[in-house]
């Protein structure tokens, strides 16, 4: 059992109540750490030190916080086989995607340190002469991070590195479930020469309450939040009586429209492999597919193929391709999903199988579904593709966007001209047409329905992170 500390204002600190939390090891379900209980105190410590780091860190210039998001990088590369086994172990990632990960992760703090140098003002148009006006951009200050579960290591990475690149200092809640991912991320970059005290802090306890805290807190000038909508309405409320900024990355049910033409081989490659990988706990994976009659049949024996090339087991096991899902109550509510559409009429293809040990679903196909099955209907966040037989183009447009979200849909169409008139149509936040990626550069989230609010990655989601002062000089 690892015992670890929070990371506070540089120091490695217990909470101050002095009280604990295990988390589990979801591929036995026994527990891997003992992490401290942080409540509202420990967060006000956290953002104290945020805030005394802020005028330090935000003046210094590019260049100086640049050369720390290297090292950082460095640290994360180095260190990236410890960070990687430790997602196995507390999340579940199979070894081979959590390294990739790590990778992606260590990127971020290069692309954000160079993205935020290249950042340009603007200078505005004014009728009177000899009067400047332009656009300062500053940063926000004190940002609290509040990450959700799925894929932690990436999900800090990408919070963190464009704020802190841009001078703003950060109080980061990890998923209670996956704390000792998040305090040793907090051990990784605390490594790096140059990172003063107070500008990244790292806080474990629940999201009722640290995250609570943290959301509601005066001197936290900015949320980012990942999870799902309903924890997003509760953190929206909380923020609100401080009028904080708040960037949203929530909940999804992404449509999949299979066109009679697509390349059926070339969509399984991608959609399957969203489907399954990190057992499905993906926002930007495939929700529900509605697929042509014409080739319905096809599209699922080729998705039964693939599910059944598939090996599950111990993530740290480097030829495992799908791990567990993360926790108990996840695997108890995903197996929800599969019997309620198999009572409400649909067929298991493939899979549905719940272990006792550990938390693992099998990769499962649902076949004979319906548009307003709950399993349609709701985020299933796991390795469970629910496939839904449509028969006239017509009316997939609205069926697709007959949802309480909008985060992003797949086509798949050999007639581009089709797939390219259905981008304005589908009320979603990305449009993916025969391909499915998502890089540094491209911006992800949405303000559409219960999605989210605002960016993340890219020069959008960087931009996020600062405030733009309007300055206007008179020098007559
Ligand atoms: P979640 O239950 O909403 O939890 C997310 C985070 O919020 C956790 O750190 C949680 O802490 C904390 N939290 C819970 N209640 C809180 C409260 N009242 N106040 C403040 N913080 C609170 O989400 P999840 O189950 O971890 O993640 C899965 C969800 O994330 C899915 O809905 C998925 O679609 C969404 N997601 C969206 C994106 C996107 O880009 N749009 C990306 C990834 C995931 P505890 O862990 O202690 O409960």
């Amino acid at each position: 059992m690892q015992q670890r500390e929070m990371y506070i204002n540089g120091q490695w600190v217990g909470a101050i109540s002095g009280r604990t939390f295990d988390t589990l090891n979801p591929s036995t379900a026994e527990p891997l750490g003992t992490v401290p209980y942080a409540e509202a105190a420990d967060v006000d410590a956290a953002v104290r030190a945020a805030r005394a780091a802020f005028p330090v860190w935000s003046g210094m210039t590019q260049g100086e916080r640049n050369k720390v998001l290297y090292r950082i990088a460095a640290l994360i590369r180095e260190h990236a086989d410890e960070m990687a086994t430790l997602e196995g172990l507390e999340h579940g990632t199979p070894y081979k995607d959590a390294f990739g990960v790590c990778m992606g992760a260590a990127e971020k703090f290069e692309w954000s340190a160079n993205a935020a140098a290249a950042l340009k003002g603007d200078e505005l148009p004014v009728p009177n002469a000899n009067t400047l006006s332009f656009i300062k951009r500053e940063p926000v200050g004190v940002i609290g991070f509040i990450t959700p579960w799925n894929l932690p290591t990436i999900m800090t990475a990408v919070k963190l590195a464009p704020a802190i690149a841009l001078g703003n200092c950060a109080v980061l809640k990890p998923p209670s479930i996956n704390s000792l991912i998040g305090l040793k991320f907090a051990e990784v970059i605390s490594k790096a020469e140059g990172l003063p005290n107070g500008v990244v802090n790292v806080i474990t306890g629940s999201g009722s309450v640290a995250g609570n805290a943290l959301a509601s807190h005066p001197d936290v000038d900015m949320i980012g939040f990942t999870g799902s909508s309903e924890t997003g309405k509760s953190i929206l409320a909380a923020a609100a009586p401080t009028v904080k900024k708040t960037v949203m990355e929530l909940g999804g049910n992404n449509p999949v429209i299979i066109y009679p033409d697509a390349d059926l081989d070339a969509a399984i490659k991608v959609l399957a492999w969203r489907q399954f990988n990190n057992s499905g706990q993906h926002c930007s994976g495939p929700g529900r597919y509605y697929v042509h009659e014409r080739v319905y049949d096809a599209f699922a024996a080729k998705f039964k193929v693939y599910a059944e090339s598939l090996k599950i087991g111990d993530p740290s096991d480097k030829s495992v391709d799908m791990g567990p899902l993360v926790s108990r109550e996840h695997q108890q509510k995903v197996s929800g999903y599969i019997q309620g559409a198999i009572d409400d009429g649909a067929t298991l293809l493939f899979g549905g199988e719940a272990s006792e040990n550990g938390f693992f679903i099998t990769p499962t196909i649902l076949t004979n579904c319906r548009h307003d099955m709950t399993a349609a209907r709701e985020e299933i966040f796991g390795p469970v593709a629910v496939l839904i037989p449509f028969t006239d183009a017509d009316d997939i447009v609205a069926l697709a966007n007959d949802s309480n979200y909008g985060l992003c849909a797949h086509v798949w169409t050999r007639d581009i001209g089709a797939g390219m008139k259905l981008i304005g149509k589908l009320h979603v936040g990305a449009v993916f047409i025969n391909c499915q990626m998502l890089t540094n550069e491209q911006p992800w989230g949405t303000s559409i329905r219960e999605s989210g609010i605002g960016k993340e990655g890219g020069t959008y989601g960087l931009l996020e992170f600062t405030d733009a002062k309007l300055v206007c000089v008179n020098y007559n």
